[in-house]
């Protein structure tokens, strides 16, 4: 077995352990950011059929030599509307999407002919002003006007919690993600995606309601080149 079909064995083995016998449907993305094709494939060859990337000139031309690979791809980065196009065209689903403006951009950039772009809207849950995302308050009135949009479809939400040891703080954090998705749906808007929960988290993300997870260097290992995302 080759190493990262053993780290996926074990996340997936967490992850049950972690769900108890709730029968949740948890879809994994495994964040490829930094890493070669080869691991890519390894990655799916064990299984993986969701994968993240968070930089648009890394992540294009990968994706042009993966294009054999049957998988669903992820934009996980910041998005800058000047990239909107380049995102619209090649990947699946934006988890990061935390203005109308950004979001107008991929909807006018999905090329048509394509299925409805897949959009989270992206939280800030850890009140760090560095982290994008909008306020759990203003959560409702993005993700409306984003369902309002063609060629987008709203999914759901998108978070990260602060770098901290304290699981019951991740918690909170992840627990306020929760609730800006039960106000969405109380509001009438259909969702059905928390993404939520990174390698150091994923836990607690689950305790929450989590049913998309982005993990990288639980499958991956580190990162050579460990930018900040
Ligand atoms: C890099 C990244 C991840 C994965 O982080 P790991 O700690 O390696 O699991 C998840 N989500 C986002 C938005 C990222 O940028």
């Amino acid at each position: 077995m080759s190493p990262i079909a053993a780290n996926l064995q074990a996340v997936r083995r967490r992850i049950s352990e972690t769900l108890q016998g709730d029968s949740r449907a948890v879809t994994v993305v495994a964040v490829s950011k930094s890493q070669g094709l080869e691991a890519v494939r390894q990655a799916h060859d064990a299984g993986c059929r969701d994968f993240g990337e968070s930089y648009v000139q890394e992540a294009l031309p990968k994706l042009a030599a993966l294009s054999d690979l049957p998988v669903t791809w992820h934009y996980i980065g910041h998005l800058q509307t000047n990239k909107a196009r380049d995102i619209a065209a090649h990947f699946d689903w934006v988890h990061g999407v935390d203005r109308a403006k950004a979001a107008a951009a991929l909807a006018k950039s999905r090329p048509e002919g394509y299925a409805p772009l897949n959009v989270c809207v992206q939280v800030n849950i850890s009140d760090e002003e560095t982290k994008g995302g909008v306020d759990p308050a203003q959560a409702l009135v993005l993700a409306r006007e984003i369902a309002a949009m063609p060629r987008l479809r709203l999914r759901g939400l998108m978070g990260m919690a602060s770098p901290t040891d304290d699981v019951d703080e991740r918690r909170r954090q992840f627990a306020l993600l929760r609730k800006a998705a039960e106000a969405i749906r109380a509001a009438g808007i259909e969702i059905d995606t928390l993404s939520m929960g990174m390698s150091d988290d994923y836990r607690e993300a689950l305790q929450e309601g989590a049913n998309m997870l982005r993990i990288g260097t639980a499958i991956f290992g580190e990162r050579k080149n460990k930018k900040a995302a």
